[in-house]
């Protein structure tokens, strides 16, 4: 199975992606997280990351394709992924497609949660304390007002990117204003009528 999450920064992607690892044994392709190591480890691509992700702006398509491609040829995405932060343009998109074409390969479905934005900073603001009560690194761009800036490079570059997919009929919408457990539940319902579509 090969599957997108799209939403705004601290829609749940990540936590929703987490769940699905666990329940269908594929990895969980984080762009952030890639970057995140990359920038850890001081390597080239970290160090042309940093400033720009410290900023809450968009890393260069250029960078991120790159890295994604040579994600998708390891071994265990092999049985499929779950994209995570990735395609955040619309030149992401059509790399992607591009790369899985490829391979002969094809998305089973595109996830976009849906929230209300007004909520998101609160979210953030309490994402970053449960971080730190919980001994774990804070994230430097879970600061208020670099939140604001990935929220403003979404609604800028990245929106546009779930239209793109509902063209192609490959866009399912989630309610991610509800709880963990429902938008879960939600998510399966939909991944169980791709696969009876499919
Ligand atoms: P995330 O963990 O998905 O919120 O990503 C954290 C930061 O990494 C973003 O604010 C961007 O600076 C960078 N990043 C992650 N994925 C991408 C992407 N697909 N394209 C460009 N920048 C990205």
């Amino acid at each position: 199975m090969r599957l997108i999450f799209l939403g705004p920064p601290g829609a749940g992607k990540g936590t929703q992606a987490a769940r699905l690892v666990e329940k269908h044994g594929i990895p969980q392709l984080s762009t952030g997280d890639m970057l995140r190591a990359a920038v850890a480890a001081g390597t080239p691509v970290g160090q042309k990351a940093k400033a720009v992700m410290d900023a809450g702006g968009l890393v260069s398509d250029e960078i991120v394709i790159g890295i994604v491609a040579d994600r998708i040829e390891e071994e265990d995405a092999q049985k499929g992924f779950i994209l995570d932060g990735f395609p955040r343009t619309v030149a992401q998109a059509e790399a992607l497609d591009t790369m899985l074409a490829g391979k002969g390969l094809k998305l089973d479905t595109v996830l976009e949660l849906e929230v209300d934005q007004s909520i998101l900073v609160n979210r953030i603001i309490k994402r970053a304390a449960d971080a730190k009560a919980a001994g774990q690194p804070v994230r430097k761009d879970d600061d208020p007002d670099v939140f604001k800036q990935r929220l403003d490079a979404y609604n800028r570059d990245t929106a546009i990117v779930a239209p793109y997919y509902r063209q192609r009929g490959q866009l399912v919408a989630i309610d991610g204003m509800k709880s963990i457990d429902q938008v879960s539940a939600e998510i399966d319902s939909a991944l169980d009528a791709v696969a009876a579509a499919g």
